[in-house]
Formats: structure tokens, C-alpha cells, sequence
């Protein structure tokens, strides 16, 4: 008969399936079980580029290569940037007040890489295969958490029941985990709506990730591997909705006035979807035997890119907690050793989480005031090159306190 698991991880999304492979690694003597409501991620190097893109930093690259997965992702299909370019409606893209950050900036070979979430999916899901120590449900959605006693108890809706010493809540935005311990969440929605879209465009994307703030939201441009270009454009509800309902020249249309055509006339645009922005934090990670990580424990503007970022940070941070209290015989979901991780990861999230509002309030309207000095806060930015190297670190992720994974690219 198998054993119980000492880990149960509720959810294998990026976050989820991520924590479970470093915890996987760091303690090959653990059991661990990996629930998940969907079905397992469908990618393929032939498809078309998914809707759902993220860039991702140098720090979750390395955490990446600490699952055992990023081989898998660089090898399917990848989008390197080696620049970005960003800069307020009212002014030209190359003109003074816009900011150019280059990875030469500080000597490094890319900012990040633009990779579809399904890719990342699926790389982790191979990677968990290979530890003898993971079992991964597919179609499995929790349905009950009783975090009382030695042993937290689950049942799944399929029927399954499991007890287990640690219980982590990945389970993402909506965390049903999250709202069964009995954890709460605050923040505000944005009144804004991403929509999304690949495009081909009639110049080279130039390996550069291009954003322009507009009053309504910014608009997005990242390169991907084919030279296709996924958009991300953050407006009001009702701009969101029109642009979903537009034939698809006028969408292409709206997408090159929207960047002012710093890529050319839109040529192709594939299929649409739009998502609502929230803002969102939980005022606790943990409960008892039950920590949050990922967008279960907070939900971040798409503005600078970094919702994922963080959570992979969350994951590295808990496994790093976790396999070193392991390492000297504790329980791996002893209350103590999980606040020590809430104690890490919840100010690096709310500092983060803070920073993006602040910007997204700073440029998502038509004061002439706050555009006066979101043109001298660029200015500023893109001259003082000290300043401009501590924005491109804290973008690659490379600022703050790191877990190991991060650091390194190994697992403590
Ligand atoms: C338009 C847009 C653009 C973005 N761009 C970026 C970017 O460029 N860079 C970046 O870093 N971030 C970006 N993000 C944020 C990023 O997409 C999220 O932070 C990330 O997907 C969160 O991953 P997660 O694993 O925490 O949660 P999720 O991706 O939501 O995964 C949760 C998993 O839990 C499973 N699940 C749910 N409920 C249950 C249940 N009851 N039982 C079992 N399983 C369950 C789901 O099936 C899913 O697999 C963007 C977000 C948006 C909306």
C-alpha cells in the first residue's frame, strides 16, 4: 500500500507545479502529492504561440533551471529581450522623457525571456514526472480542507481523501484552498481589462519589449520566438469590450495608433481574450499547517510583468524553508517554520505589489500635473545610469532578498 504524502500541493499551475519540483529535489525522502483541477497542459512546437504569455526574469529563469525544467522550455520556443522601451502617450517613443534599458546596461546577455505559460506548464509537469518521489492528479479539484490535528485531511471532488503534514494553496487567483483555511484577501479591482492578442508586425521586433502608458492602461508589445509579437493592453472595460468586438482591421488598426506605430502597421492578428486586473493580497500566508504561495497570496498589475516573477520567488523561498527545517528533523508543516516564510516573502510581495499600483495610478490618466512628472521621473531615470541599473536588476529580479534557487539556479 502507498504511503500518505507528507506534502500535499493544491494546484499545478506555474507556481504550484514549481514549488512541488523544489521540494521534490531539495527532500527526496518526502512524499509529495500535486492536485490539479484541469487537465494536464497542451503545447506544441508546431501550434501556434498561446494567448497566454509572461516574461519572465533572470531570477525565475534560474529558479526554472532549479526545477529541471527551463532545458525543456529553451528548447521549445523562447523570446529573448535584449531591450526595453518605455514611455508616456504624450511623447514619442525615442524623444526625451521616454526610457531606454538595455541588458548592456549591466553587462548582461538578455532582460528576460518572453515564454507561453503552457510551455512552462508543461516543462514542469515532465520535470515532476521524473522525481520517484511526486504524484500529480489530474482532474483532481479540491473540495474539502480540515486543517485541525497532527495531519491536515483532503478530499478531492473525484472522491480521493488524503492527510498530510504540510498543505500548500496554489490553486491560483480564486484559491478555494485559500478560503477552506479560512484566509482572507484584500485589495481592488482596477477597473481595467488586459486584452491579449499575438500580431505580426511590419517592422522586426528587435528582441525589445516596448510599452506605452496611455490614460486609459498601458499597452504591451513582447517579442516572441517566431517573430510574431504578443500584446498586452490594459484599458477600461468598455475599451477592452470594443476591442474584442472589432473586425480585425480596425483592431489592427487601433493596436498601431495604441503604440504609435513604433513597430509599423499591424500585418496579422490572431484570436482575442481579455482579463479582468485585480489587485489583491492576503493579510496571512498561513494557517497552521497550510501556507499560500503564488497568486493565491497576492495578484499584481500586468503593468511591469511580474505576477509570476513573484510567485516563483514564493515557491523558491518555501521550499528553502521547508527542506532546512527538514534537514534538522522538524515537521514540514510546523507553524513556526512557515511563518518564517511568510515573515520572508510577504513584504518583498507588498513592496512590489505597492510600487506597480503606484505607477499604474501615476500614468493611467490625463492630469497635465502627474504627466509633468512621470516625464521627469523617465527623464531622470534614463540619464542617471546608477538609477537605471537598479531599475533593470530589480526587473531581471536580480534585487532584494533571494532565495538560493534564485541566486543560483540550485536548490538549497
Ligand atoms: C494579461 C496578463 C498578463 C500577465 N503577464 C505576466 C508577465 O508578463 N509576467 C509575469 O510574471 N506574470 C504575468 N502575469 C501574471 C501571471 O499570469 C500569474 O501570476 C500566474 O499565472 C499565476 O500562477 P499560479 O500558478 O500562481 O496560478 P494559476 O496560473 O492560476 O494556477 C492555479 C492552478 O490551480 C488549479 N486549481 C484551481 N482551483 C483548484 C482546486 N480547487 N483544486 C485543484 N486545483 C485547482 C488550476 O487548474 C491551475 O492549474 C500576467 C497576468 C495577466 C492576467
Amino acid at each position: 500500500m502507498r504511503r500518505e504524502p507528507d506534502i500535499v500541493v493544491v494546484g499545478a499551475g506555474m507556481v504550484g507545479a514549481a514549488t512541488a519540483a523544489l521540494l521534490a529535489r531539495a527532500a527526496p525522502s518526502i512524499a509529495i502529492t500535486v492536485l490539479d483541477a484541469d487537465p494536464p497542459p497542451q503545447w506544441g512546437a508546431g501550434d501556434q504561440p498561446g494567448l497566454r504569455v509572461s516574461a519572465l526574469s533572470e531570477a525565475s529563469r534560474r529558479v526554472l533551471v532549479a526545477c529541471g525544467a527551463w532545458g525543456e522550455i529553451a528548447a521549445g520556443r523562447i523570446g529573448p529581450y535584449t531591450q526595453m522601451r518605455v514611455w508616456d502617450g504624450a511623447i514619442p517613443a525615442g524623444g526625451p522623457g521616454a526610457v531606454h534599458f538595455s541588458a548592456a546596461d549591466i553587462a548582461a546577455p538578455v532582460l528576460g525571456h518572453i515564454v507561453e505559460n503552457e510551455l512552462v506548464r508543461l516543462a514542469l509537469r515532465n520535470a515532476l514526472l521524473r522525481f520517484d518521489n511526486v504524484r500529480l492528479f489530474d482532474g483532481a479539484r479540491l473540495a474539502s480542507l480540515v486543517l485541525d490535528g497532527e495531519r491536515a485531511e483532503l478530499g478531492t471532488e473525484d472522491g480521493r481523501r488524503l492527510s498530510a503534514r504540510l498543505v500548500v494553496g496554489a490553486d491560483g487567483a480564486r484559491s478555494a484552498s485559500r478560503e477552506m483555511a479560512g484566509l482572507s484577501v484584500r485589495g481592488h479591482d482596477y477597473e481595467q481589462r488586459a486584452v491579449v492578442c499575438n500580431i505580426r508586425c511590419q517592422l522586426p521586433h528587435g528582441e525589445t519589449a516596448w510599452q506605452r502608458f496611455l490614460p486609459t492602461g498601458p499597452i504591451a508589445l513582447l517579442p516572441l520566438a517566431d517573430g510574431q509579437v504578443s500584446i498586452v493592453w490594459s484599458t477600461t472595460p468598455a475599451e477592452a469590450e470594443a476591442l474584442l468586438a472589432m473586425d480585425d482591421e480596425t483592431f489592427r488598426a487601433a493596436v498601431a495608433e495604441a503604440s504609435d506605430g513604433c513597430l509599423g502597421q499591424v500585418l496579422e492578428s490572431g484570436p482575442r481574450a481579455a482579463f479582468p486586473l485585480r489587485m489583491r493580497h492576503a493579510p496571512d500566508y498561513t494557517r497552521g499547517r497550510f501556507a499560500l504561495v503564488g497568486d493565491a497570496a497576492h495578484t499584481v498589475h500586468p503593468l511591469a510583468g511580474q505576477g509570476v516573477n513573484l510567485g516563483f520567488l514564493d515557491a523558491a523561498a518555501l521550499a528553502e524553508v521547508v527542506a532546512a527545517g527538514l534537514a534538522t528533523g522538524r515537521d514540514p508543516g510546523d507553524p513556526a517554520l512557515l511563518r518564517r516564510y511568510e515573515r520572508w516573502r510577504k513584504p518583498e510581495n507588498f513592496f512590489a505589489m505597492r510600487a506597480f499600483d503606484a505607477i499604474n495610478r501615476l500614468f493611467s490618466n490625463d492630469n497635465p500635473a502627474a504627466g509633468s512628472v512621470r516625464r521627469a521621473g523617465f527623464t531622470l531615470v534614463d540619464r542617471l545610469a546608477p538609477l537605471k541599473g537598479v531599475f533593470v536588476r530589480r526587473a531581471m529580479g536580480l534585487e532584494g532578498d533571494l532565495p538560493a534557487a534564485a541566486r543560483s539556479g540550485v536548490a538549497a
